[in-house]
């Protein structure tokens, strides 16, 4: 369960509204959001980036955002183009 979706971007602290309508119907439910944010940060211009929908893309330069670990800050800029 997350509090992300398509279109639709929830506040964090609507999970609490979630919680109380689960438990209102008997449903067993997480004690959080169970899927994590994702950050990523991009390497050309340095943007602290919020994965959503497995859409790696910074949202401020267009750039592709390395998919696997967060990239070191002493990082290059992205003429390493290992990923392709
Ligand atoms: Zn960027």
């Amino acid at each position: 369960m997350s509090n992300h979706s398509t279109g639709y971007c929830p506040d964090p602290t609507s999970w609490e509204a979630v919680a109380v309508a689960l438990d209102n119907a008997g449903i067993c439910r997480p004690e959080c959001f169970t899927v994590a944010v994702v950050f990523r940060r991009c390497l050309d211009c340095g943007e602290r980036n919020v994965v959503r929908d497995d859409d790696y893309i910074c949202a401020l330069c267009g750039a592709e955002l390395p998919e696997d670990v967060e990239p070191r800050l002493t990082a290059p800029p992205s003429t390493d183009q290992r990923s392709r």
